[in-house]
């Protein structure tokens, strides 16, 4: 009982709550109503509304789903902090917002003339919270991002050995559309057109007694089921007409094929281009295609259904085909600068996988030289350039240059390593201690940057710091320290109100080879709090913030996250 007192305690005020409270308690944590670790209680709660609910009435609706509701209010889903998690992703996307470069594809009227504006962006965690913003709920053609699906349909149905007789798994480095075979005379791999007209026509010499439209419709069910039935998987009749007056490239492609390779079982050429181009005109939105994502990401089960739609084995051999040739011929530098497996389409989507983590899909229809989204790669891009999520940031030492891990909640994390450092630096240890003293600096260095030190200054500057080391500082001691940085500025040859500034910068820098990012983080806390301190950040502030992060070799993009926080905390304006 006592257990279950506290997890009523979290929602209640005195003894009550109301079923409201308590669902956007649920939803808080990302959980969507149609979630099937919670309906039966987001279920009971809807329908009491706003009763109140003491602690019985309480007991009886999450009975039945303890542990999710338990998982739930604790923070311990997969992205403990969603919510600021769902800031950060706001933040990113409003900043890719901006990118009008590239043009929608212009080969069907459908794809030409779609709203080049179209911005979307959707999450699924593999716990099953879910967000979107902008055009997520807008459907277009899935064109190559099918491709993917299709090889792992085939891999189910036909297996690993028999597959790869008609396709080969090398990034091809070639256009999309190309008409190059391996030396082998097999396509390239499953990503590519030649390897994912391959696999439709592998698909349907498996299934002769259904037509190209009963072979695609069993494979709009598996998306549906890898999208969690969110929302009907749709067809578009018009994109596939469109596809089939304009195929000369493909046919010269399946031509290619049956003449040198050979099709599976001898299939009928034309079945097997019906059903590459109906699978081509299959249409989702992002939101679906980022729960699809998810489940790829969480080995083929559907976080949301709980369902196993794929086998684990044949997700690991997709992802890893995506991963070397899921954007074609900018696979290579996808790789390497973003570092996950993903697919994009002519459409202008780009879904994503981040293994054990979560899926995300983006819909904008520009397009860049390579036939991926402009502002679907920039948004990888620029996540992964403040979260940890390159396949590789895991081997980085501690130093990832402070990008954020959301698999930990930042607060709870950052309270440790403050505390950590608090005892170390009272132990006498001289790492912590040299941290420490480079925060102080930093504090020391904002605040000198307008000239003297003034009493109300150095007032604010003990308050950041008591907050921050958990110890009042001696002010005798603290305007010494001021004096002895302006000094030192001076001895280097430093002058002027910005001299210990410009000191500071130069110290950091030095100091850098030795800071883990717990101490980067720690000392740009440090900077942050005395910029800060009067409710705001000014254009000085905002410049000397950013001359520490680049001397402490912090992206740019982790501090504009920190200071979007910031403004998110502060009063709206009346
Ligand atoms: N329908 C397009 C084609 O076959 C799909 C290509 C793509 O999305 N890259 O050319």
């Amino acid at each position: 009982m006592e257990r279950l007192r506290e997890l009523f305690d979290l929602v209640a005020h005195h003894g009550t709550t109301t079923a409201a409270d308590i669902g956007t308690h649920i939803e808080n944590s990302g959980i969507g109503a149609d979630d099937f670790r919670l309906a039966t209680t987001i279920a009971l709660l809807q329908k009491l509304g706003d009763q109140p609910i003491d602690f019985e009435q309480f007991a009886a609706i999450v009975g039945d789903e303890l542990l999710m509701v338990n998982r739930a209010f604790r923070r311990q889903l997969v992205i403990p902090d969603w919510q600021e998690f769902c800031s950060d992703i706001e933040t990113v996307y409003r900043h890719v917002a901006t990118d009008r470069s590239g043009s929608n594809a212009d080969y069907i009227p459908i794809l030409r003339d779609a709203d080049p504006e179209r911005w979307g962006v959707a999450v699924c965690s593999v716990d099953g919270q879910r967000m979107g913003l902008g055009d997520v709920d807008v459907y277009h053609s899935i064109q190559s991002v099918s491709k993917p699906l299709t090889y792992a349909f085939a891999l189910d149905r036909e297996g690993f050995d028999f597959t790869h007789q008609f396709v080969g798994m090398e990034p091809s480095g070639r256009p999309f559309n190309a008409l190059d075979l391996l030396p082998d005379e097999r396509p390239y791999n499953p990503c590519v057109n030649a390897g994912a007209i391959m696999m439709a026509g592998l698909v349907a010499s498996g299934a002769p007694h259904l037509s190209d439209r009963e072979i695609t419709q069993v494979i709009m069910n598996l998306w549906a089921k890898l999208c969690g039935h969110v929302a009907p998987v749709h067809f578009s009749e018009e994109t596939m007409l469109s596809e089939r007056d304009t195929a000369d490239n493909n046919f010269a492609i399946a031509y290619l094929l049956r003449g040198r390779c050979g099709l599976p079982r001898s299939v009928d050429l034309h079945k097997m281009m019906d059903v590459y181009l109906s699978c081509c005109s299959i249409e989702m939105t992002a939101r679906m295609l980022s729960i699809a994502a998810a489940t790829l990401a969480n080995g083929g089960v559907c976080p949301i259904t709980g369902e196993q739609v794929l086998p684990t084995d044949v997700v690991k051999k997709t992802l890893s085909v995506m991963q070397s040739a899921g954007m074609y011929d900018n696979a290579g530098v996808f790789t390497l600068e973003v570092g996950l497996p993903a697919k994009s389409g002519v459409a202008g989507a780009v879904m994503v996988v981040i293994p054990n983590l979560m899926g995300f899909a983006t819909f904008s229809p520009r397009l860049d030289a390579y036939g991926n989204s402009v502002r679907g790669v920039s948004f990888c891009r620029q996540l992964v350039e403040r979260f940890t999520f390159h396949m590789y940031d895991s081997i980085s030492g501690g130093r990832t240059g402070c990008k954020r891990d959301p698999r930990a909640s930042q607060h709870t994390r950052r309270q440790r390593d403050l505390t950590d450092l608090r005892w170390a630096v009272s132990h006498g240890d001289r790492y912590a201690t040299k941290v420490r003293d480079l925060m102080l600096d930093c504090m020391i260095s904002i605040t000198l940057a307008d000239g003297e030190i003034e009493a109300s200054e150095l007032a604010t500057m003990a308050e950041a710091y008591a907050e921050l080391m958990n110890e009042q500082p001696d002010p005798g001691a603290l305007q010494q320290q001021a004096v002895a940085c302006q000094q030192r500025a001076v001895q280097e040859g430093r002058h002027g109100a910005t001299g210990a500034f410009e000191a500071l910068v130069e110290r950091l820098r030095r100091e850098l080879p030795l800071l883990d990012d717990n101490s980067r983080e720690l000392i740009l806390e440090a900077a942050f709090r005395v910029s800060c301190a009067d409710g705001e950040i000014e254009p000085e502030e905002d410049l000397q913030l950013r001359s520490i992060a680049e001397a402490l070799a912090i992206h740019e993009g982790v501090l504009e996250l920190e200071i979007a926080r910031f403004q998110r905390q502060l009063p709206a304006p009346r």
